[in-house]
């Protein structure tokens, strides 16, 4: 028999597009997005400060699977209570982050919880090496690379049937190895600051300049 294969269709909301200080003094959402598969959503892409109300606003509730990049605290802030709230109602978190980052939200993100609760008791962590794909949800595999930043901090590959489908750089700098690798992807989402020197809209320039 004639099988038929039916590709999920994968979409992705931003929910916040501030940097280290924008919810703080001005009350903006940390950068952050939402994946979701044939219109369900599925897996945040970081929860720092400001998230959790954008979630909850859009989508009434959390999705098992978080991505966190990095320790920073737009990037994570926000994961130890939404983590220890969601325990509470009976649903534990699966959090992907690479190996050497996941130890750090443990060591440091989770220590409120750390006289009660073990960070394992609290999450399951999913936390594979650097380059090595990895499994997440609806046939999507995730391969996280370092990128330049102030603390460890990755970006991401997402894989659908082997196809690069979608990248993100995370808060990396302007970083030409990290950058070439990211944009293999089909689409390549560059967490750009736009500070003074812009870089990540200057690796997109140059690279329309020598495409075109
Ligand atoms: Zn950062």
């Amino acid at each position: 028999m004639k099988s038929v294969e039916f590709e999920i269709a994968i979409e992705l909301i931003v929910l916040g597009s501030g940097a280290g200080a924008s919810y703080l003094y001005d009350y903006l959402p940390s950068s952050s997005f939402m994946l979701l598969a044939n219109q369900q959503p599925f897996c945040l892409v970081d929860l720092g400060f400001g998230v959790t109300h954008q979630v909850l606003q859009r989508f009434k509730a959390f999705p098992k699977q978080i991505i966190v990049t990095h320790n920073h605290s737009d990037h994570a802030g926000e994961l130890p209570v939404v983590a220890r709230v969601e325990l509470t109602r009976g649903r534990k978190l699966q959090v992907f982050a690479e190996q050497e980052i996941a130890e750090r939200l443990k060591r440091h993100r989770l220590a409120e919880h750390a006289d009660q609760l073990s960070p394992e008791e609290i999450i399951d962590w999913v936390t594979p090496q650097i380059g090595c794909r990895t499994p997440l949800a609806h046939g999507l595999e995730i391969s996280f690379y370092p990128g330049n930043h102030s603390e460890k901090s990755c970006g991401f590959i997402l894989y659908q049937a082997n196809r690069p489908i979608f990248s993100y750089s995370s808060d990396s700098q302007l970083d030409d190895a990290f950058y070439t690798i990211l944009d293999q992807a089909e689409t390549f989402n560059y967490g750009c600051s736009c500070n003074t020197q812009c870089v990540a809209c200057r690796f997109s320039r140059d690279k329309t300049l020598t495409e075109s």
